[in-house]
């Protein structure tokens, strides 16, 4: 980095600014496939120090990537072009809670987990729920629009942005406010909502929040047949009822949770997990409900509203990540194709055709997530260490894709697009660089990135 920006830069605390080869090296990785260097990172303490960084950054064109866990999964936070990274954690204060008004004033720093901690004092929450919730921050979620698996009750994290604060390259802006409802003009805090660090910095954020609910209840079901899970998941929705989480797993998952855990998951070819939540007197009625409507197509049905046991249930569902890492020798879960989202009724589909293309391939595809909101994570199992497996998993996440648009579906639900996606985003990608090139001339903001990036996903590797 030139002499002169970093004269430019000496206003921010040296304890908060990391330039050393193993920080910067470090600071390359996000929790996708994907590495690449930056030539500085700064830890801003407020949003002042933010604008004025960003401020310098336009000025001499420098790439700049905010950054809050790393957690993304598609590469949102690797500089594939340098520049200046943005560790946004040091901003981690919560402002204000409001529970007569329904909302809180968050740094974007903030831990999801810690939010919640603070809200649960109320008996409120901020409803989200990322599989990642216990690191990732709010900036990131928003940056992304994070969601999981109570997104069926309670949708994504753009459902609860009433207002931002953002640093644009041109300066600092407001938009939204601190109201439920809001129809005074262009909601510009909604295009803010998973642009992935694209336009600009967000440093304060106006949330909704909800009452939690009184109480839960689980149900798991085995099926001999995945088709017969998915008209599991029709037969619920069309009742009329709304479970705060519907998951599928497939066998793969199954078999690789069993492995890894030992926690003795029925040997089903797909399970559903439920949950219900909500008044005492409702959630037994509906989770017996919900037993009776898939005890006519599931082998075995298991439900409870104990909460060890409730926890029992979940374990096996938490744990598919980490555990399709050891579902065989030599191969690992690497995040391609991961997060795609289909109408409800073709998630059942979709499975089938994925595993008629990892046979086609000789790869490993466990297909696992939100079947009640149609989001499935689809893990690609290879040895990322011989470079044929990548191309095979290349073609094979382009078929995955193929299937995806022509079921009507879209790139992803709710990791985002990054690098890894990039090649099947939806939308108009003319009007995306437009409003990109509007806000961000110099294109200084994670450049290259989403609409931009028009190469093969099978770069800037880790491994
Ligand atoms: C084990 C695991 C489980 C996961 N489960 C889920 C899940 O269930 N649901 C889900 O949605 N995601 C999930 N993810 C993906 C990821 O955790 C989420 O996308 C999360 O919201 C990212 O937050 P972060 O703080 O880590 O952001 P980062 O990874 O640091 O950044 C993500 C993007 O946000 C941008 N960004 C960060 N902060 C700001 C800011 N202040 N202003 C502007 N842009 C910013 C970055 O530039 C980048 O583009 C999972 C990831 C892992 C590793």
């Amino acid at each position: 980095m030139e002499q002169k920006i970093l004269e430019e830069l000496e206003f921010i605390d040296e304890s908060r600014i990391f330039t050393s080869k193993a920080e910067l090296y470090a600071y390359g990785f996000d929790a996708s496939i994907h590495h690449a260097t930056p030539d500085i990172v700064i830890r801003p303490k407020d949003s002042e120090e933010v604008e004025r960084v960003v401020t310098i950054a336009n000025e001499h064109g420098l790439p700049i990537v905010a950054r809050g866990a790393g957690t993304a999964l598609c590469g949102q936070a690797v500089p594939i072009h340098g520049g200046i990274i943005l560790d946004m954690t040091g901003m981690n204060k919560i402002k204000e809670v409001r529970i007569e008004d329904l909302y809180c004033v968050v740094e974007p720093g903030v831990i999801y987990a810690q939010l919640n901690e603070e809200l649960g004092k109320y008996g409120f929450f901020f409803p989200p729920t990322p599989g990642s919730g216990d690191v990732c921050t709010i900036g990131g979620m928003i940056a992304v629009n994070a969601s999981g698996a109570r997104a069926i009750k309670y949708g994504a994290t753009r459902d609860y942005v009433l207002g931002l604060e953002v640093v644009f390259p041109y300066g600092r802006v407001r938009f939204g406010g601190k109201t439920l409802k809001n129809s005074a003009g262009y909601q510009v805090e909604r295009l803010i909502v998973g642009s992935e660090g694209t336009l600009g910095i967000i440093t304060e954020a106006t949330l909704r929040i909800f009452p939690l609910p009184e109480r839960k209840a689980v149900a798991l079901a085995s099926f001999d047949n995945v088709i017969k899970a998915g008209e599991g998941v029709a037969d619920i929705i069309s009742a009329g009822l709304l479970p705060s989480a519907l998951e599928i797993m497939d066998n793969v998952c199954i078999q690789a949770v069993n492995k890894s855990m030992a926690i003795g998951l029925p040997d089903a070819e797909a399970i559903l997990l439920i949950e219900v939540d909500g008044k005492e007197c409702t959630v037994r009625e509906e989770i017996e409900k919900i037993a009776e409507i898939l005890g006519k197509k599931a082998t075995k049905i298991e439900f409870t509203d104990d909460e060890e046991e409730m926890l029992k249930l979940w374990k096996g569902r938490k744990g598919v990540l980490p555990s399709l890492s050891r579902y065989g020798e030599d191969m690992i879960s690497v995040s391609l194709a991961d997060d795609m989202c289909l109408p409800v009724s073709k998630i059942p589909h979709a499975i089938k055709e994925f595993q008629e293309i990892a046979k086609k391939y000789g790869i490993v595809i466990g297909a696992y997530g939100h079947a009640g909101d149609g989001n499935l994570h689809t893990k690609v199992l290879i040895n990322p260490r011989k470079e044929e497996n990548w191309k095979k998993a290349e073609e094979a996440v382009k078929e995955i894709y193929k299937v995806v648009h022509e079921l009507g579906g879209i790139a992803s639900g709710e990791h985002g697009i990054g690098i890894t996606k990039a090649p099947w985003i939806n939308g108009d990608i003319e009007t995306m660089e437009r409003i990109k090139k509007a806000i961000d001339p110099k294109n200084i903001m994670n450049p290259g990135k989403m609409e931009q990036w028009r190469k093969s996903i099978i770069a800037y590797l880790r491994y």
